[in-house]
């Protein structure tokens, strides 16, 4: 057998353990996923010598980024605190024990400021952002993509079919925004626990083109080839699961769990499907920065979360000179001020070299209530999405600087 990842001709003999080809168990999710007392259920693994020894232990943390980097996720871990850290025994790693410990208050993101906190039974954000793409989260997912395919097939299909798959999740220069994703979150009431599993292959021309992949946070729809899950495709293939109502039984309703997440689908993105409502998500493209006398107003695109220009230019000396002084609003890479704005915001002060530095790249743009870009005359417009090239209608209240 071959490594899927070094293509190393491997070796599972005891004999060979310490040497480069040997190739030890990897779980096609990460342990982590699992309940510990289920970690050791054989059908969790891959066959031995599909993935060598040294690139389980060097693709180690791209795995660890399904925990750390998805919001959902921490909440699943948190709620299921008995579940997932199970109360720290005398086996593990003295480190670990300790980190399991603090986790089970507060687990927190790998961005450090959404941290998911347990007081008593309940559970609760705080500072939660959704809907980015996060690219190692998108790594992490497709490489259970890859493992979830070769524990089917063989060394020989899958290079020939998905090399850029596996290119994509191995190598350490990538095209991000080829790799997008779908997700359907779970209910963020509900405490069920998911042990991870692929529930859907998405055929084409007799081609697995696409995973459905069920993670405890929510359902995964993952493309095995670049710039394949798009608005369209979500369009034509997320919405008959068949497959999924299947497995409901009669104790336990997975389909319910994922139809009665309205607080994520609803709040700023489109759905898709009759039964199980995905959203897009896509690697943002940065914005052109605007001229020096102007600003872009901006709408964000729903299906994708894309900030895009209107197509209005605002002239600054509108939007600025009502403004006392300065705070900082929201950053986009779009809008950002010039050193001539600090003279009109606070006229007579100077300002040190580094500070209007500061303020050119990491000042947001702010407006007093009088330019309210919010209360414009701006009603039922249509934009592009410059990434998803969804149609986006919006209205004033949809906009920002
Ligand atoms: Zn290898
Ligand atoms: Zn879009």
């Amino acid at each position: 057998m071959n490594c899927i990842w070094c293509n190393i001709k491997t070796s599972s003999s005891k004999s060979d353990k310490g040497k480069r080809e040997y190739a030890n168990n990897e779980h096609i999710f990460p342990a982590h996923l699992y309940k510990n007392s289920e970690l050791k259920r054989p059908s969790l693994f891959l066959k031995q010598g599909k993935v060598c020894e040294a690139c389980n232990n060097r693709l180690g943390h791209i795995d660890k980024s399904l925990k750390y980097r998805d919001n959902m996720m921490l909440k699943k871990f948190q709620d299921a605190n008995q579940i997932f850290n199970e109360p720290p025994g005398r086996k593990g790693k003295k480190r670990d024990r300790k980190r399991k410990l603090e986790e089970s208050t507060e687990i927190r993101h790998h961005n450090n400021s959404t941290v998911v906190k347990r007081e008593g039974s309940s559970t609760s954000f705080i500072n939660p952002t959704f809907f980015k793409y996060d690219e190692k989260f998108s790594k992490a997912i497709h490489k259970c993509a890859v493992n979830v395919l070769y524990n089917e097939l063989e060394y020989d299909y899958m290079k020939s079919h998905f090399s850029k798959l596996i290119e994509f999740v191995n190598s350490s220069e990538n095209n991000f925004s080829e790799w997008s994703f779908a997700v359907c979150f779970s209910n963020p009431n509900s405490n069920s626990y998911f042990e991870p599993a692929c529930f859907q292959k998405i055929i084409i021309n007799d081609v697995i083109v696409a995973l459905a992949l069920l993670l405890p946070s929510a359902i995964y729809l993952v493309g095995t080839k670049p710039n394949l899950i798009n608005v369209d495709f979500l369009k034509n293939n997320a919405s008959g699961f068949r497959d999924f109502i299947d497995w409901d039984d009669e104790n336990f309703k997975l389909s319910e769990c994922f139809l009665e997440s309205p607080y994520f689908a609803k709040k700023s993105f489109k759905t898709f499907g009759e039964k199980v409502k995905y959203s897009l998500i896509k690697k943002e493209i940065k914005g052109k920065p605007n001229p020096k006398d102007s600003f872009y107003l901006l709408v964000k695109c729903k299906t994708c979360g894309q900030t895009n220009p209107t197509g209005v230019m605002l002239p600054k000396k509108s939007a600025l000179d009502k403004i006392n002084g300065l705070s900082s609003g929201n950053k986009n890479s779009w809008n950002f001020h010039s050193k001539e704005d600090l003279d009109i915001l606070c006229p007579n002060v100077k300002f040190s070299e580094s500070f209007v530095k500061d303020f050119e790249l990491k000042y947001g743009i702010n407006y007093t209530p009088e330019n309210d870009v919010k209360k414009m005359n701006i009603s039922n417009c249509k934009a592009q999405c410059i990434n998803c090239n969804d149609l986006i209608i919006y209205e004033a209240k949809d906009c920002f600087l």
